[in-house]
């Protein structure tokens, strides 16, 4: 039996820290259940490993490099 109560679509992400697909927790902003890193629940990078050319955060668990594609 699947729940289709259940969300899907951002609780997990492939972390660029830890190569690997992994839960997103959310607490104080978004961050890997693996490496504990801050991460971007839309592209999975993270605090050591930014997006190529460097990125900041633009908010929690959203990178400035996908907040320009979001802007677009
Ligand atoms: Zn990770
Ligand atoms: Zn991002
Ligand atoms: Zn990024």
């Amino acid at each position: 039996m699947t729940d289709k109560k259940q969300n899907l679509e951002t609780n997990t992400v492939f972390c660029l820290n830890c190569q690997e697909i992994t839960a997103i927790v959310a607490d104080e902003g978004y961050r890997c259940a693996d490496c504990g890193e801050q991460l971007c629940v839309e592209c999975g990078c993270t605090e050591s490993e930014s997006c190529a050319g460097g990125c900041d955060w633009a908010e929690p668990g959203l990178c400035t490099e996908c907040e320009n594609e979001r802007r677009k």
